[in-house]
């Protein structure tokens, strides 16, 4: 068959997707297969495409077992969630797991992350059921060396990479350098929710949806969820990656899988007799890197010069003008040498994505976990499902080596939550459910949980021995229902746009900012967010305000109020890259249930000129 063949051409673009080990190349390598092939399907209806179109032996492997998962009675042959829309923030380990499963059960699915890259060397402990559970999802095709032989671990960037291909294979729609910011409650002009996102663009800003589920890591939550911190004794971790060159004397040095203090207290003596460094555990896995994670005791850390001040409060004690890097370095490089009985030969760090030495110090003494696993928010009557995966449920202690693992049991209860709300359950059963699943998840193990690994689905009862989803009551999870716009966490971060009607200060904030930034111009008195935007001019001061380029405000006013209305909009949306949220009509019309739409639009011209001279 000649190499030009349309057929092979698709096979090679295939292959090298599959071997694709750059973020950015992965989905450059899918845009163009989906290109050469001519397909423009979505969901599982492009794998069906795909799977027709790439009808050759090696692809064919792959084909089968993605069939066998997707052939799973729980996902009902794609269409459990066939109408469910769900938005997914965050390409982590979770949030694209959690993602596969919401494409498996037939939903449609976009996924935002806010970065392009994927480079953490850092290496994650697998129990056996997810090694079984990637395995079945095609890992070694993509990446061969996965969990060869006794190998139990793998690094976080290899792990996204391998869910990343199998989500773009079953349809998700993945959009990177996307940062989501918020939700925009339904407006009568749009019926359903819809996302702040930053760049904002259509059509992704005009995505409606009734599932959300965040992944966005143990520092992003969306508002509405309080978190819980348990803080216990000091614990500093520091994480340290080599570069493994794969020689047969690297080859030859045994891993250490964990060698708690407790458990071998002479280790630990003789470290610190011979180099002053005292540490509470330490982990070496020989991975892409050889990668080394250990929780170092403070008072090593200041003799030994890595922490230059002792201070009381943890975040100035790691702050980065009380560090000396060089210090940590050598900290970080002594203790792998000791461990390994300086058998790893010469240990050369490898580089992080600042290109700077792969070394990092944490501090785990101070955890935090969402008390609660899901909410509903309920405005006009349009219902969204929240579920939280991953680190942004509970942050884990790395060192422990549960974060990836129970990451992705909170990833398949929350499809199995989306499958329940797909079904009709009423939503205080749904939620009251999910909860009572999320109990058990902090004292899970795998001891603890089912050894039928293989049977494992999103399906509770498959993985978890004895589990009571009825533990919690529907009337129990009232405050989980949140109708129109309440808060339940007041305390808010400052870079989440969802203005709520709680949050006072931040409605007197913006009040007296528009305020400001329009006095002074004709016809304009700002009091409040509905009348005093009715005839457009407002709107028009505060464009004319910081870009006076845009506007000409003085002859404006001689046009209706929808008119002006509708060239702001449009001007704001070309220029300045601020949504809609309101339509013009609406805005010339302005009546109460619509303010909470003209503050979220209003607020996006404060974010981007708060800080702009008048
Ligand atoms: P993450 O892997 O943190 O992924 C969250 C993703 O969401 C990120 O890609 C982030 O860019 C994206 N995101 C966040 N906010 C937004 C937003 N608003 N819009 C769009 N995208 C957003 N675990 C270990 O066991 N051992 C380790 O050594 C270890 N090292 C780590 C080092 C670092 C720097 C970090 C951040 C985590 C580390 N972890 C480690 C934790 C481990 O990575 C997680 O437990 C695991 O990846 C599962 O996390 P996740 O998918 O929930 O979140």
């Amino acid at each position: 068959v000649p190499a030009d063949e349309p057929g092979n051409v698709a096979h090679a673009i295939f292959e090298r997707f599959l071997h694709a080990g750059e973020c950015r190349e992965v989905l450059g390598c899918f845009g163009e297969l989906c290109q050469q092939l001519g397909l423009q399907d979505s969901g599982l209806q492009l794998y069906h495409s795909l799977k027709a179109a790439l009808n050759y032996w090696s692809a064919k492997a792959l084909w089968s077992k993605l069939d066998k998962k997707a052939g799973h009675k729980v996902y009902d042959q794609g269409k459990a969630c066939a109408s469910t829309k769900c938005l997914v923030v965050g390409a982590g380990p979770c949030g694209l797991r959690a993602a596969i499963e919401l494409a498996l059960l037939g939903a449609r699915v976009v996924l935002l992350e806010k970065r392009d890259s994927f480079s953490r060397n850092n290496v994650l402990h697998l129990w056996p059921f997810t090694i079984h559970d990637l395995r079945a999802l095609g890992a070694k095709k993509f990446y061969g060396r996965f969990c060869t032989g006794m190998l139990d671990h793998i690094s976080i960037r290899q792990l996204q990479l391998i869910l990343l291909k199998v989500a773009l294979l079953l349809g998700v729609e993945v959009h990177i350098n996307v940062k989501f910011e918020g939700l925009v409650p339904p407006t009568r002009k749009a019926g359903g929710w819809q996302a702040v996102v930053q760049p904002s663009f259509p059509p992704l800003t005009h995505y409606q949806f009734d599932v959300l589920i965040s992944a966005g890591g143990g520092k992003f939550v969306p508002e509405g969820f309080k978190r819980k911190e348990t803080r216990g004794k000091l614990a500093i971790g520091i994480t340290a990656n080599f570069i493994n060159r794969h020689s047969r004397a690297e080859v030859e040095v045994a891993e250490i899988s964990g060698v708690a203090r407790i458990y071998n207290q002479k280790f630990f003596q003789n470290l610190y007799n011979k180099t002053g460094i005292d540490l509470e555990n330490i982990v070496y896995y020989k991975d892409d890197t050889h990668y080394f994670v250990m929780t170092a005791k403070k008072q090593s850390l200041l003799k030994k010069g890595v922490i230059l001040q002792d201070k009381a409060d943890i975040e100035s004690l790691l702050s980065p003008e009380n560090v000396n890097q060089d210090a940590l370095l050598s900290y970080a490089k002594e203790a792998a040498n000791f461990s390994t009985n300086y058998h790893l030969p010469e240990l050369e760090f490898a580089l992080n994505h600042r290109d700077l030495p792969d070394v990092d110090m944490f501090d785990f003494t101070c955890m935090t976990r969402s008390e609660n696993a899901a909410l509903v928010r309920d405005y006009n009557g349009a219902r969204l499902l929240l579920g939280l995966v991953g680190d942004c449920l509970v942050e884990p202690f790395w060192p422990l080596g549960t974060g990836v693992a129970r990451g992705f049991l909170a990833a398949f209860d929350a499809a199995w939550m989306v499958r329940r709300w797909a079904a009709g359950t009423p939503p205080l059963e749904v939620l009251a459910e999910r909860e009572s699943i999320y109990q058990h998840l902090s004292q899970t193990s795998p001891d603890n949980t089912n050894k039928n690994i293989s049977q494992y689905s999103i399906d509770p009862a498959t993985r978890y021995p004895n589990i009571n989803l009825q533990a919690i009551k529907p009337s129990q999870v009232r405050d989980l229902y949140l109708v129109g716009i309440v808060e339940v966490d007041h305390k808010r971060k400052s870079d989440n746009r969802l203005i709520t009607a709680a949050s006072g200060d931040v409605y007197e904030e913006l009040l007296s900012w528009c305020q400001a930034s329009t006095a002074g111009y004709r016809g304009v008195a700002v009091t409040n967010f509905t009348t005093s935007w009715t005839s457009g001019l407002a709107l028009c001061a505060l464009i004319h305000r910081f870009r006076p380029d845009l506007v000409d405000f003085d002859s404006v006013g001689t046009q209706d109020a929808i008119r002006i209305h509708q060239m702001m909009l449009d001007m704001a949306e070309q220029e300045l890259g601020i949504q809609p949220v309101l339509s013009s009509i609406e805005m010339a019309t302005m009546t109460e249930p619509d303010h909470l739409g003209l503050i979220t639009y209003l607020s996006q011209f404060y974010e981007a000129f708060k800080t702009s001279p008048e």
